[in-house]
């Protein structure tokens, strides 16, 4: 199975306390990979309507006789997510899971360090702003013993 090979020890780099996840994905695998996430606590997700090549080139999404077109651009669909750290590669991992096929044109994660957070409504910032009510900081805290 493909998974996510693990941060090597040393850490992100560079170092930083909140990561954007940033997936290219196919346009129909975007409802698995979103209700995984959602599942798994990420509430915060942003998706985009993109174009682009890659391995796949410019070939259409169904391969149906198709002629192969150098300048010809994919739709693909960007999710962007804003995670700790610590949740950076549970949120790669259910990416892959949700959105592999196995065949060309899977798609790509780019992992970017974010210096801040902001929520406008109330001005917060850092760990406070990044944190979501019902999110999977609070799922996991909720889930351990009462010392
Ligand atoms: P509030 O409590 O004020 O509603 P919030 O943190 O829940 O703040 P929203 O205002 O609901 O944030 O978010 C607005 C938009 O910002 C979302 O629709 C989403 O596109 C984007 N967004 C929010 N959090 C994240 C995140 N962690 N990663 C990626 N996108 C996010
Ligand atoms: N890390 C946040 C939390 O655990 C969730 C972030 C997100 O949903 N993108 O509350």
């Amino acid at each position: 199975a493909a998974r996510a090979q693990s941060a090597a020890a040393a850490g992100y780099q560079p170092e930083s306390e909140f990561y954007k996840v940033e997936a290219i994905l196919r346009p129909w695998r975007v409802p698995y990979v979103s209700s995984g996430l959602l599942q798994m606590g990420i509430r915060g997700v942003t998706v985009s309507d993109v174009r682009g090549f890659g391995a796949q080139g410019g070939s259409t999404e169904r391969h149906e006789g198709s002629e192969f077109a150098e300048d010809t651009f994919i739709d693909k669909v960007k999710m962007e997510i804003v995670v700790s750290k610590d949740q950076v590669e549970a949120v790669v991992d259910k990416i892959i899971e949700k959105a592999r096929t196995g065949e060309i044109g899977d798609g790509k994660i780019f992992l970017i360090p974010v210096s801040d957070v902001i929520r406008i409504r109330t001005g917060e910032r850092g760990e406070r702003a990044e944190r979501m009510a019902g999110g999977l900081a609070d799922k996991l805290s909720s889930a351990m013993p009462i010392s």
